[in-house]
């Protein structure tokens, strides 16, 4: 246990530079820019092997496609860092969970004993999370401890649940290989360095499970997400649409986070109603 938590404390340092919020005249961006640190687009901590795998501008949509990555038996294990929340904070990641485990065939559940689990700090500044389970061959030094961190200024239910979405093994949806053609990316306005918040992925990292591009996506970055003066970074091609909300799950994240999880239960329940029947 307290080797556990050191290495995660160890984790987060090895790891954590200061944040650069970002100077967002944004409304949306504000209210969400805890998200904007200096992680692999702002809010992610990668494995060596994530970083390796995702090429920039080639294919690829927003959930984790490995199989390996995914958390077993549909069950995500915490341990939460009672001491970092108040209890409002707590409630609020109990809502988190509670909304995605009633909209999908996840399970959330308390860590017991030894197990692996992720666990939910608030020391760090910013809100983060590893993406997906870490499972022991992703590090070179075994290091499998994980993290969501969720500091004072991410105590929104649409920010909590975008992080759990990322232990849960979710990318940004502005990522997937043929964002173009939904989104202009105005480079010129991005903070000099921060560019590659703005990869495109493999396909053989990540996929759409076939569910087309998502404005509403709860992990769509905002207009100004890294903007060095104010304009937008983004800009949606289809007009009246915006993007970056932050209050919650869209029907397409409902929908993605059961394919990425839940359809063998289906296929099972399927083919024992078809041995009935
Ligand atoms: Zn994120």
């Amino acid at each position: 246990m307290l080797s556990e938590l050191l290495a995660a404390s160890l984790l987060v340092l090895s790891k954590a530079a200061p944040l650069c919020p970002g100077e967002y005249s944004n409304f949306i961006a504000n209210e969400i820019e805890g998200e904007f640190g200096d992680y692999f687009e702002g809010d992610m901590l990668l494995t060596e092997k994530q970083r390796r795998d995702i090429s920039y501008a080639i294919d690829g949509r927003n959930g984790l496609k490995e199989g390996a990555k995914r958390w077993p038996n549909r069950t995500i294990v915490y341990h939460i860092i009672e001491e970092d929340f108040d209890e409002d904070q707590l409630k609020l990641i109990e809502n988190g969970m509670t909304d995605i485990a009633n909209r999908s065939c996840l399970k959330f559940r308390q860590k017991e004993g030894e197990e692996h689990s992720v666990i939910i700090q608030g020391s760090a500044n910013g809100c983060f999370s590893n993406v997906g389970l870490s499972s022991p061959d992703d590090e070179d030094d075994g290091d499998v401890s994980q993290v969501l961190n969720l500091a004072k200024g991410c105590f929104r239910h649409g920010t909590v649940v975008h992080e759990m979405l990322h232990t849960i093994g979710f990318y940004h949806m502005q990522s997937t290989y043929d964002r173009d053609d939904f989104v202009e990316i105005v480079w010129e306005n991005i903070k000099s360095g921060l560019e590659h918040n703005f990869a495109k992925y493999n396909n053989d990292t990540v996929t759409d499970f076939g569910v087309p591009y998502d404005y509403s996506s709860v992990m769509h970055y905002p207009e100004t997400a890294f903007s060095k003066n104010g304009n937008r970074t983004i800009i949606p091609l289809k007009e009246n649409v915006t993007i970056g909300q932050r209050d919650g799950l869209s029907e397409s994240d409902i929908i993605k986070l059961n394919k990425m999880y839940c359809e063998d239960i289906e296929a099972e329940e399927k083919q024992v109603l078809s041995s009935i029947v």
